[in-house]
């Protein structure tokens, strides 16, 4: 089975600052001495104004943690400010367009002098210290000069994915109380003009404390125009000083509100802090991409999520990187666009979700073949587990065999990467996001609640605080301790399954709502769906399981066929089989369901809680459907069922 493949830490890697051995030597020290630890990283990675008092107190259980306590900084200073000095000049985001003919190259200089204009422009606009800006904008350097101003003037972003619709805007502006929207005229991907502006519109009807809305013109298009309530992005700045002192924060100041992806639920509003934060993000990505002066990343993910937060602002720019940011989609004009992009700027550095690897595998290799990539050095996936087949062909066909697969498993709540390979320390195993971060401690924890020790199966949790913890859900810290701490007191409950193999690897084996339970087999959902997707002839598989007589619950598995392939009878007993030998018998799918396409979250994620209700045969009643990225999958299922 690929699953118990090894893979050793790459030629290219073997030198690396980070070896497996000081790996063990850092996580042991890590854990040993967390306050020393993280202390001495703080020193390092940040630029404060006033150093801390302490570095971590407060109380786990009820989620009352501060870091770094005493400490004064401000975020925007730490990503652009303290890097003028030497690196004014360098470029600080390639923007691509969403065709090939829009490109734009912005210095760290040009993102001071446009944050502080925007910055001024906001304060003028009487913004204030505290105060909630929503953030609905397409993928354009003005979305994170956005971001940044807010930090700047110590204002708590909100920023909504700029696919969603009216009503999900509405309700995120709603829910933390948003005096400004910073938005767009239209956003512009794979070819289709989204009107930002309109649905904003629509949106506000309803929110009678949104004062001041700032429209970047990224098209022209026509809109409509609410005087007094309306101001172009453009009229905002112009006349701005390219000069605005940042605001001096505390450590535990609010940085931004985010709502999670809504895969499992109604989204929950999760607030992160300055310090812990902004220092968590900013070490993960040195360590976990290893980067070195000089190299091209990009994160294929949008700012609307918590990896486009993370990994595409905060990260990236505290540590001084080039990053390519793209505004479109990876198969505009066509598949080959990604490959394409790498190609183009030289990107060494890649990281996307197994959403976008999947469908770019099913379209086959051609894309691929016809470019060289030939600068890749490490490829990153997250968001989802990746099976082990698509991880192979991210492996093979894209990388060559020569850059190692970054599986980071992390959340909205835990604000970085909190188990992921390291590129000079980590062998890798397909399938698993393998080893803790430093500093973090997981667990995993049986039926009982008690901890594993050593191999096993079960709830995945985390012991102990970490510097980018979430810190509440926002306007309801009941929610947040009646969600994380109160399943397993003492514990983070991330909501996840994982299991660990004897070199202490952990693999995440999907939600714990979603564990089917046949027979007295517990199995993920993860492994049945990676055994399917073996199969050349399917794409992408999703699991639920339905209450069975007999066994307790069954396997019903959605299946979608790789572009022409049509789902036979005879396909249908090959899958089963190859079920049986990857996994057991039992794991044998009761029902397998044909689909042209899968329900997902907008940020690509299956929504499985929808597919279990539809297994069911339940029609009406599917719960939060607002997160749900295109509407037309789930009435084809309907209209098939
Ligand atoms: P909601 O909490 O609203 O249901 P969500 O959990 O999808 O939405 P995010 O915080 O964006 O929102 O996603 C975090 C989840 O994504 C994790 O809990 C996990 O289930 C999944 N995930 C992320 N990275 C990985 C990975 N590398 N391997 C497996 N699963 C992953
Ligand atoms: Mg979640």
């Amino acid at each position: 089975m690929t699953q118990t493949t090894n893979y050793p830490v790459p030629e290219s890697f073997k030198d690396s600052w980070m070896s497996e051995e000081k790996y063990q030597e850092l996580y042991r020290y890590s854990l040993e001495n967390p306050e020393a630890f993280w202390g001495s990283k703080a020193e390092r990675y940040l630029d404060w104004y006033r150093p801390w008092d302490s570095v971590y107190e407060g109380d786990f259980k009820k989620c009352e943690v501060s870091w770094f306590k005493g400490g004064k900084l401000n975020a925007s200073f730490n990503c652009i400010d303290r890097h003028l000095e030497n690196r004014a000049d360098q470029v600080a985001i390639i923007w691509e367009g969403d065709t090939p003919d829009l490109q734009r190259k912005i210095t760290y200089q040009e993102i001071h002098d446009e944050v502080c204009k925007l910055a001024n422009g906001l304060k003028a606009q009487g913004v204030n210290k505290g105060d909630r800006v929503c953030i609905y904008m397409p993928m354009v350097p003005e979305a994170v000069y956005a971001m940044l101003a807010c930090a700047r003037i110590g204002a708590v972003h909100s920023v909504v994915f700029g696919g969603f619709s009216p009503h999900s805007l509405r309700d995120r502006i709603l829910d933390c109380g948003c005096r400004a929207v910073i938005t767009a005229d239209e956003g512009v991907r794979g070819g289709k003009h989204i009107p930002l502006k309109q649905n904003t519109d629509e949106a506000l009807k309803e929110c009678p404390d949104v004062t001041t809305v700032v429209v970047y013109e990224r098209t022209g298009a026509e809109i409509e125009w609410r005087e007094g309530r309306d101001i172009s992005y453009k009229a905002l700045t112009t006349s701005q000083s390219s000069i605005c002192e940042p605001e001096v924060m505390e450590s535990e100041d609010p940085l931004f509100i985010l709502y999670t992806s809504g895969s499992t639920g109604k989204p929950k509003g999760v607030l992160h802090s300055t310090a812990g934060y902004l220092l968590y993000t900013t070490v993960t990505f040195h360590y976990v991409f290893d980067y070195h002066e000089g190299d091209i990343y990009w994160c294929g993910a949008d700012v609307g999520w918590i990896t486009g937060h993370s990994y595409i602002v905060y990260g990236p720019l505290s540590n001084g990187a080039t990053m390519v940011m793209h505004e479109g989609v990876p198969f505009w004009p066509d598949a080959a666009r990604i490959w394409e992009i790498v190609d183009r700027h030289q990107v060494n550095i890649l990281y996307t979700a197994p959403t976008a690897i999947r469908a770019l595998m099913a379209k086959g290799d051609e894309y691929v073949k016809r470019t060289s990539r030939a600068s890749l050095k490490i490829l990153g996936t997250v968001g989802e587990p990746i099976n082990p087949e698509a991880w192979q062909w991210y492996y093979r066909s894209v990388g060559e065999e020569r850059c190692p697969i970054i599986d980071s498993w992390w959340q909205t709540e835990t604000g970085g990467m909190m188990i992921t390979p390291l590129p000079g320390a980590t062998a890798l195993k397909p399938g698993f996001a393998t080893l803790p971060f430093l500093g973090i401690r997981p667990a995993i924890l049986d039926h009982d609640g008690n901890e594993i020790v050593g191999p096993g199966q079960g709830s995945l949790v985390i012991t102990g605080s970490w510097p980018s913890q979430i810190r509440t859900v926002y306007g309801n810290h009941q929610r947040i301790v009646d969600t994380y701490f109160s399943q397993h007191p003492g514990y983070y409950f991330t909501g996840d399954g994982a299991r660990r193999d004897e070199n202490g690897y952990y693999q995440i084996t999907g939600r714990m709502d979603d564990v089917i339970n046949v027979a007295g087999h517990r199995l993920g959902t993860a492994e049945i769906e990676s055994a399917l997707v073996l199969h050349e002839a399917i794409a992408e598989a999703a699991v639920v399981g339905v209450p069975h007589r007999v066994k307790g619950e069954s396997v019903y598995a959605f299946i979608t066929p790789m572009d022409g392939v049509e789902i036979t009878d005879d396909l249908k007993q090959e899958l089963s089989n190859l079920v049986a030998s990857e996994i057991g018998s039992f794991a044998r799918p009761e029902i397998l369901h044909p689909c042209p396409a899968l329900p997902k979250t907008r940020s690509g994620k299956i929504m499985r809680r929808i597919l279990r209700k539809l297994a069911q045969g339940e029609r009406d009643n599917l719960g939060d459907l607002s997160t749900l990225a295109d509407p037309t999958v789930i009435k084809h299922l309907l209209d098939q069922a």
